[in-house]
């Protein structure tokens, strides 16, 4: 099973080209010609084993130029004790009955996108030697502000590779600037731009596709490739946890084989929600996948009214990794309901760049309805949501967190759907103690950095990570690189000495 663009269902890669690539040169994104299935058995079977070996099992079914042992290493070096908190990975936390959080932030930066991210350094890897080539490879990054840090730790002096990390300058929580100016590594740059995420990634995109730049970067035996979840090798991971989870309620004999759950997810780029879908195509039996977005909605309002209109204004919010207007892998989906339409995606995707609305047809808003249900919550019902989980269930979470499950409970008043839910807990409530705080008990503005965070480890009963605790004594590396979003390009050459 090879690998198609999404603007062009003729190209056939194989997963290691596509994860070397990043995105596909026509500027589509790549995803599996077929899918696999998991049967009832093989549900049955990834039941009694552990996260390595789930991991090793649905990776392998994705990766058709992986061999088992290469995949199996991939894994084995990724998800480990010294890494992840907890052996079990994502671990799931029971609200009550039929809630469960799946807490996937117990990784090196707190944030769900360790989970792909520490993986992909060794596909990557893989991928290199596969393709046979000498270059070094460098990894552009835009960031909402989760997916910096978790590349650059993921991708830190991992030899052959340099990776440069865009964030916007007004747009990340006080915590994830902190982690991304003070990170170790020879091979590492991080600028902060002048513009919001969506101008960063859309500039890392066109800089991906300018022959100007790639022809300077093979004069110097380098290539690009991606770590935002563009890149296939970013999103298969993550199918691997929803796979996981599942199993999980049916070993805690929360639920039988076969049983149907839903899947909440707070969701911005569209990377984690789309896992979820796959996991759905792969057989796990989902009811419905709820999108759940923050004040920036136009993915809720496209799931209810299949209209995308990104000429709305851009807010910047308290869930921060969440404030995207131009979400990448909703082409992925579209492209898989319009039965692999390429022509339709090239017209869609030009009336987005041209125009910022695109309308999907009738078959796709019935598909989109039959899979999906979407709601948004604003800053002030965030804050209430987290408030409130704190009172009722002494659990403090994170405000994308928070997000997902304001959502959950507009869809139970609206639908009275009583399947059991799991909802993607995306942070740890450290990254974003100051609102966290304010929320629970409007306590931040007395408060320094240190004791924000020794007051959030009071309220939820645990030890402050020690990744966040350690970064008060790293030195400031990257203070004062700054650049307007025209200036990337030149950023970039200037960066790799080009
Ligand atoms: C990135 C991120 C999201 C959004 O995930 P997408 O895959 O971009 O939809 C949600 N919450 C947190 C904490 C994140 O870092």
């Amino acid at each position: 099973m090879n690998y198609k663009s999404t603007r062009n269902s003729g190209i056939s890669v194989t997963a290691s080209s596509a994860i070397l690539e990043g995105i596909s040169a026509d500027g589509g994104l790549y995803v599996p010609e077929s899918t696999p299935w998991l049967s009832y058995n093989d549900i049955k079977a990834l039941t009694d084993s552990d996260y390595v070996s789930r991991a090793a099992d649905i990776l392998g079914r994705f990766l058709n130029d992986f061999t088992n042992s290469e995949v199996m290493d991939c894994v084995s070096r990724a998800y480990t004790r010294e890494k992840f908190e907890t052996d079990s990975i994502a671990p799931i936390y029971m609200l009550e009955n039929g809630v469960y959080l799946l807490e996937l932030w117990h990784g090196p930066t707190s944030a769900f996108k360790d989970i792909a991210l520490q993986l992909l350094p060794y596909l990557m890897k893989v991928s290199v030697s596969k393709a046979k080539t000498e270059k070094t490879v460098v990894i552009l990054v835009a960031t909402s502000g989760d997916t910096g840090k978790a590349a650059l730790e993921g991708f830190k002096d991992v030899d052959g590779t340099k990776i440069m990390v865009f964030y916007p300058e007004n747009g990340v929580s006080p915590m994830q600037k902190r982690q991304m100016i003070t990170q170790e590594g020879g091979n590492v740059a991080i600028c902060a731009i002048k513009g919001n995420f969506d101008d960063a990634q859309s500039v890392v995109k066109e800089i991906f596709a300018d022959a100007d730049i790639r022809d300077k970067l093979s004069e110097n035996n380098m290539m690009f490739s991606s770590a935002n979840s563009i890149n296939w090798g970013r999103l298969v991971p993550q199918i691997v946890y929803y796979v996981s989870s599942y199993c999980d309620l049916i070993k805690n004999n929360k639920i039988t084989c076969g049983e149907q759950v839903n899947f909440v997810v707070p969701t911005g780029n569209f990377g984690n929600i789309l896992a979820a879908y796959y996991a759905k195509k792969m057989g796990i039996p989902v009811n419905k996948l709820i999108c759940a977005s923050n004040a920036n909605n136009v993915l809720a309002d496209f799931i209810q009214t299949g209209v995308y209109d990104r000429n709305r204004p851009f807010y910047t919010t308290i869930s921060p990794s969440m404030d995207i207007l131009i979400s990448s892998n909703l082409e992925r989906l579209l492209f898989d309901l319009s039965g692999c339409d390429d022509a339709k995606i090239r017209e869609w995707m030009s009336q987005l760049a041209e125009t910022g609305r695109y309308e999907v047809d009738d078959t796709v808003k019935n598909s989109l309805h039959e899979h999906f249900w979407s709601g948004f919550c604003s800053d002030d019902d965030t804050k209430a949501v987290i408030k409130e989980i704190y009172a009722k269930y002494a659990y403090v979470c994170d405000p994308h967190t928070a997000v997902a499950l304001h959502v959950y409970e507009q869809y139970k008043k609206k639908t009275s759907d009583t399947t059991k839910t799991l909802i993607a807990s995306t942070a740890s409530p450290f990254k974003f103690a100051p609102n966290v705080l304010e929320a629970i008990n409007g306590e931040s503005g007395r408060l320094g950095e240190r004791e924000m965070l020794e007051k959030v480890a009071e309220l939820a009963m645990c030890h402050i990570p020690k990744q966040i605790a350690g970064l008060f004594s790293k030195p400031e590396r990257f203070r004062d690189e700054t650049c307007k979003k025209t200036e990337m390009k030149e950023e970039i050459i200037r960066s790799l000495g080009l």
